[in-house]
């Protein structure tokens, strides 16, 4: 179901008044965790959904480009100027979970990890892979994050978003949105993720929980590259096969191009030994490309998603 939360904003606009700052020329590089990026015309952190509806109205207003970002966990910036606002959502992080019922109500900027500890905390089951997902709650369900077989969308029930369009929010009920690996509907269209509601499994051992999500936590940062700067896995595993494994039997194990190396602990990583630009990041994700095609006869898509290319 897709409900109208506030139709025609424009005419509540004075009962939620606002205030909203824009910061210019900020360099993007601190928002991603790879740290590159260029710098933006405007930035903006707003700490109230009202004040995210504000800065797209702006935008709209001025007939600006903009982009949402969340932790910048999944994405390569290319190190130039882009015009427009940016938008960050790591400031929308209230969560409120009932731990009778499992329902979680959290807005887009919550981090992952955090709501993995909340969850254990509260004897809900479910989310203990979450842990290691350095990821807000909006950049998960756009991007259908997931460990394994458990995907983020396993766990939603509705999302509250707004449309850029006409600034009206909707929440949609997920039978209405496609989900697959690495794959929502959010990656098609204009939406804004505002807020999302989950369901986990209640009343669980609380102690069991809390076990299971640090033995995840300790699993990932023991077998990928949490000491340095990355985005993740870099490209989707193809269908019954692993994208790390075709990387390491095409040879690149360790390979670099200036400070951007493919990681010697997980090939489908690529990690920025410090001072790695984002054209070297660029070049070794299409020398990778290539290379798994003409070894492997297998074609990699990237699951990282880029700004400015
Ligand atoms: C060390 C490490 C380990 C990782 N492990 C995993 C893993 O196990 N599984 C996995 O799936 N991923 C993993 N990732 C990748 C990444 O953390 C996830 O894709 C995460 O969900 C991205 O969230 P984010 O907030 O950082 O999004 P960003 O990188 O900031 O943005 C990603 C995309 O989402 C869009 N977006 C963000 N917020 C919103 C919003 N509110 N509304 C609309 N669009 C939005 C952005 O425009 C962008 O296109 C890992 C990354 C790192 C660095």
């Amino acid at each position: 179901m897709i409900v109208i939360i506030y139709g025609h904003y424009y005419t509540l606009n004075y009962i939620f008044m606002v205030n909203i700052q824009v910061k210019n020329n900020i360099k993007l590089l601190n928002y991603t965790t790879i740290k590159i990026g260029g710098y933006t015309e405007f930035f903006a952190e707003p700490e109230t959904i009202f004040e995210v509806i504000e800065y797209l109205k702006w935008v709209k207003l001025n007939n600006l480009k903009y982009r949402i970002i969340g932790a910048g966990s999944n994405l390569l910036i290319k190190n130039t100027f882009h015009k427009g606002l940016t938008i960050c959502t790591r400031k929308l992080k209230k969560i409120k979970i009932n731990k009778i019922s499992g329902l979680v109500e959290a807005e887009c900027g919550v981090m992952l990890p955090v709501m993995a500890n909340l969850l254990a905390q509260n004897g809900c089951e479910g989310g203990e892979w979450l842990i290691g997902i350095p990821g807000t709650i909006g950049g998960a369900i756009f991007m259908n994050a997931g460990s394994g077989k458990l995907w983020i969308s396993k766990y939603l029930l509705s999302v509250e978003v707004l449309d850029t369009e006409n600034l009206s929010i909707y929440k949609i009920d997920k039978e209405n949105l496609i989900f697959k690996y690495r794959f929502s509907s959010f990656q098609t269209n204009n939406l804004t993720i505002l807020r999302a509601n989950f369901i986990f499994r209640p009343n669980k051992n609380i102690k069991k929980i809390t076990q299971e999500t640090k033995q995840n936590l300790k699993k990932k940062t023991s077998t990928q590259p949490y000491h340095l700067p990355s985005f993740g896995s870099v490209f989707k595993n193809p269908i019954n096969n692993y994208a790390g494994k075709l990387i390491e039997e095409a040879g690149l194990k360790g390979f670099a191009i200036g400070g951007a190396q493919v990681s010697m602990m997980h090939s489908n990583f690529i990690v920025n030994n410090g001072d790695a630009t984002s054209e070297e990041i660029y070049e070794l994700i299409s020398v990778i490309q290539q290379k798994v095609l003409q070894k492997k006869g297998i074609f990699l898509h990237p699951e990282v998603r880029m700004i400015g290319y």
